[in-house]
């Protein structure tokens, strides 16, 4: 079994695991802060993900972030309600026809990451094209062992620590599951979770 190598990276003061809207949108406000941000992804891209529609409800948020006229002119389509199963087999119907933010959007979702990218970017934080595959508390840090595939088919190792740590990874929740979290379910369509332990 190989040691992993020190780390080369800068030492960051935060680390978020998984560069996808969740980790793009925290990655922007905490560079704005003044925050030193290292986004730990191990996707080269943006990747095919179901999930294509933004309710009008988002547009204030989108303005706080300075945001909402960029994703205007990307191009994505105008959405004008949704209809969705939700826990049952019954359809429930949303017209935007009253809303007071106007339209939603059906939107290219590679566009939409992408852009949500480059502004994190332009703030100042890092995108590193790595995976999180431990965390340990150390101290008053996080210590945090990466890797990344190499042509031969192995993994290059390396290790990082910071002091805070976001877990942006996904509906799998990858860093809290391995912290010991369990999911609490709130209705039967969709788990949330709530951390049990740290390490
Ligand atoms: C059927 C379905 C329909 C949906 N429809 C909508 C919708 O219409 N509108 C909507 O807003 N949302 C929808 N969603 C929710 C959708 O999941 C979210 O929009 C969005 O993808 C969540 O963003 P995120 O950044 O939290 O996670 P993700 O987009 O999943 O990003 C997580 C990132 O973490 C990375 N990652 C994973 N493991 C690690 C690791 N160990 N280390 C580092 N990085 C890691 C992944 O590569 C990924 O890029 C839907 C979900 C489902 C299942």
């Amino acid at each position: 079994m190989s040691r992993p190598a020190q780390s080369t990276l800068s030492q960051p003061t935060v680390a978020i695991a998984g560069g996808g809207p969740a980790g793009a949108v925290a990655a922007l406000v905490l560079a704005r802060r003044g925050l030193r941000v290292v986004v730990l992804e191990p996707a080269a891209g943006p990747r095919d993900k179901v999930g294509e529609t933004l309710p009008p409800s988002l547009r204030p948020l989108l303005s706080h972030l300075g945001l909402e006229d960029a994703i205007a002119r990307d191009g994505h389509r105008r959405s004008h309600g949704n209809r969705s199963f939700w826990g049952s087999d019954q359809a429930s119907e949303s017209p935007f026809l009253a809303n007071p933010y106007g339209s939603g959007w059906h939107v290219d979702r590679h566009r939409l990451e992408a852009r949500l990218e480059a502004a994190a970017r332009r703030a100042g934080a890092e995108w590193k094209q790595l995976r999180v595959d431990r965390v340990c508390r150390r101290g008053r840090r996080w210590r945090l062992e990466l890797s990344q595939p190499t042509a031969v088919g192995r993994r290059q190792r390396e290790t990082l620590e910071v002091d805070f740590l976001a877990d942006a990874t996904g509906r799998r929740s990858r860093l809290a599951h391995h912290l010991g979290a369990r999911r609490v379910r709130y209705d039967q369509a969709w788990p949330a979770g709530q951390p049990r332990a740290l390490c």
